[in-house]
C-alpha cells in the first residue's frame, strides 16, 4: 500500500480529531499541557487579509497579526511567489565557508538602505530569540577586543521579552520565565519598566518618562560604568503589554548612554517594519541605538527570519579588530527567508504601509481608542501606532485595578474569540496589533467588536458583584 495515498487531506479531520491528534503529540509554547489536552486547541486552518478560519469555519478579526509579524496581511501573492521562486531555484544553502547566496546579499543591502544611516551592516538569524543571543555575543567581542574584558554586564528591564532562548528569556525581565532553568545567566541585570499605569498614576507623563530613564544612571553607577556593556530595551514593550513609554523616557536614556559611553540596543521585533508608524521604533521614539535586533515583521511571519542591525561603532571593531567571530547559526541567511523578506518589505513600500500607519489608520486607531476610553471597564486606553492597549479596572475614577485572581481579562479574552476577535490579555491589559494592511474601515470594524466584548465583559462584572 501507499502510504502517500493513504494520508487524509489536511482539511478532512474533524475538530475533535485535530484536538485528541493534538493533544497526544504536541507540546506548545507557553502552555499548560494538561489543562490544554482536556480544554482543546482551537485549530486554525486558513486565512487571508486580516481574517482567519478555525476548523468549524468560523471567521476571526486577527487583531494580534498572528503574533505581533503579519504586518502585510495574509495571502500576500508576492510574498508567496518570491518563497516558491526561490525555493525551486536555490532552496537552500549557507553563508559560512566564505559563500553568499543573492538573496541574502540583497537583503543586507535593502535593511542598510531602510534602516538608521549608523546601519551598513546586518548578521542574520533565524529568529527574535537567536537575534538575543547575538546581541549578548556580539556586545561582549566588542568590548573584549576593546581591551574591555570586564565590560560585560548588560542592563534589561523587568516586563521586558527579548525571546525564549537561554539569552533571550535572561535579557527578557519575566519573572515567570527566569523561575524556570536557572535563569538569568550571569551578567545580566533588570531595571524597573517605564510603566506609568502601575508605578505613577497621579504623576506627569514628562516627568515620570524622565524619572524612568533615571533608573538606568542609578543602576550604571551602582555596578560601576565601567563594568556596563550595554543597556537593551524594546522602544514600546510589546508581550509585556503594549507599555508605551512617555515621550521623555528614550532620548533621556541616549543621553545616559552616551555620558557613560555603553552601547544602546534597540529591540525592534516588535516595533520594527512599520508598526509603529515609523519603519523603526527607535525613529519613532528618537534614539540611536548601537544594535538593533529585528524578527516578524520582516517577513511579516510567512517563514522564519530574523537578524541584528549592527552601527557602525560596533561593525568597524568586528570587522577592523575583532578577527574570527565564533558565532552563527545554520539558517543565518537563509536564501528562501531572505527572498520573502525582499518581497514583503517591496510589497511595504509599494502600498505605502508605514505611511498609512502614521498618517491615516494610526491616527484613527488613536481616536478610537479616546472613544474606548470613556467605557467603564477602561481605565486606560492607549496606542502607538497600530499597536494599542486598554487597561481595564475596577474603580474608573481612581484607577484601581481588579484582584488578579479575578482574571478579567481572560474573561474578556473569551468573549473575544466567542465573538470573532483575536484580542490578547496580558494580565487586565487587553492588547492589539492588527496587520498593517489593516484600513480604516476595518479598524472600525475591530473597534465595534471591542466594544461588544468590553460590554460583555462589563456585564459579567456587575454580575458577578466584583465591583
Ligand atoms: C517575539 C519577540 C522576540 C523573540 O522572537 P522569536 O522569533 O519568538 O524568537 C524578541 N523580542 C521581542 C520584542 C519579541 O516580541
Amino acid at each position: 500500500m501507499n502510504a502517500l495515498t493513504q494520508q487524509p487531506l489536511l482539511t478532512t479531520r474533524s475538530t475533535r480529531e485535530w484536538q485528541a491528534a493534538d493533544a497526544a503529540h504536541f507540546l506548545h509554547p507557553f502552555t499548560d499541557f494538561q489543562s490544554l489536552a482536556r480544554k482543546g486547541s482551537r485549530i486554525i486552518t486558513r486565512a487571508d487579509n486580516i481574517y482567519l478560519w478555525d476548523s468549524d469555519g468560523r471567521k476571526i478579526l486577527d487583531a494580534m497579526s498572528g503574533l505581533w509579524c503579519v504586518n502585510v496581511g495574509y495571502g500576500q501573492q508576492a510574498l508567496i511567489d518570491a518563497a516558491t521562486r526561490q525555493l525551486r531555484e536555490l532552496p537552500f544553502y549557507n553563508s559560512f565557508f566564505q559563500t553568499a547566496t543573492p538573496p541574502a546579499i540583497e537583503l543586507a543591502e535593502l535593511l542598510a538602505e531602510i534602516t538608521p544611516p549608523q546601519f551598513q551592516h546586518v548578521f542574520f538569524t533565524g529568529s527574535g530569540s537567536e537575534a538575543s543571543d547575538t546581541v549578548v555575543r556580539m556586545v561582549r567581542r566588542y568590548w573584549d577586543i576593546l581591551g574591555q574584558p570586564q565590560r560585560h554586564t548588560i542592563i534589561s528591564r523587568k516586563n521586558a521579552y527579548h525571546g525564549s532562548t537561554m539569552a533571550g528569556a535572561s535579557l527578557g525581565g519575566m519573572g515567570a520565565m527566569h523561575a524556570q532553568g536557572g535563569l538569568p545567566i550571569p551578567g545580566i541585570v533588570h531595571i524597573e519598566q517605564p510603566h506609568a499605569y502601575q508605578l505613577a498614576r497621579e504623576m506627569a507623563p514628562d516627568a515620570f518618562g524622565r524619572l524612568a530613564a533615571s533608573w538606568l544612571e542609578d543602576k550604571i553607577i551602582e555596578l560601576g560604568p565601567d563594568r556596563v556593556a550595554a543597556f537593551i530595551g524594546e522602544p514600546v514593550q510589546g508581550a509585556g503589554g503594549v507599555i508605551i513609554p512617555p515621550d521623555t523616557y528614550w532620548p533621556e536614556v541616549q543621553r545616559i548612554c552616551d555620558r557613560h559611553g555603553i552601547l544602546l540596543v534597540s529591540d525592534e521585533v516588535v516595533c520594527g517594519f512599520g508598526r509603529t508608524g515609523h519603519w523603526f521604533g527607535c525613529e519613532r521614539f528618537g534614539t540611536r541605538p548601537d544594535l538593533m535586533s529585528f524578527a516578524k515583521g520582516v517577513t511579516s511571519g510567512y517563514v522564519p527570519l530574523g537578524g541584528v542591525m549592527v552601527g557602525e561603532r560596533v561593525a568597524r571593531v568586528l570587522i577592523e579588530q575583532g578577527g574570527d567571530f565564533e558565532h552563527g547559526y545554520t539558517y543565518s541567511g537563509h536564501p528562501v527567508a531572505c527572498a520573502v523578506a525582499l518581497a514583503n518589505i517591496r510589497l511595504m513600500q509599494q502600498l505605502k504601509l508605514v505611511e498609512r500607519v502614521r498618517d491615516d489608520t494610526g491616527p484613527h486607531l488613536a481616536s478610537l481608542y479616546a472613544s474606548l476610553a470613556e467605557h467603564p471597564l477602561v481605565g486606560r486606553a492607549e496606542t502607538c501606532g497600530l499597536m494599542a492597549a486598554l487597561q481595564l479596572v475596577r474603580d474608573k475614577a481612581s484607577g484601581t485595578p481588579f484582584p488578579p485572581e479575578r482574571q478579567v481579562g481572560l474573561l474578556c479574552r473569551s468573549h473575544c474569540f466567542a465573538n470573532g476577535l483575536v484580542m490578547r490579555a496580558v494580565g487586565d491589559r487587553m492588547i492589539v496589533a492588527p496587520p498593517l494592511v489593516m484600513t480604516r474601515a476595518q479598524v472600525d470594524e475591530m473597534g465595534a467588536l471591542i466594544r461588544l466584548c468590553l460590554d460583555k465583559t462589563w456585564a459579567d462584572v456587575q454580575h458577578q458583584g466584583w465591583r
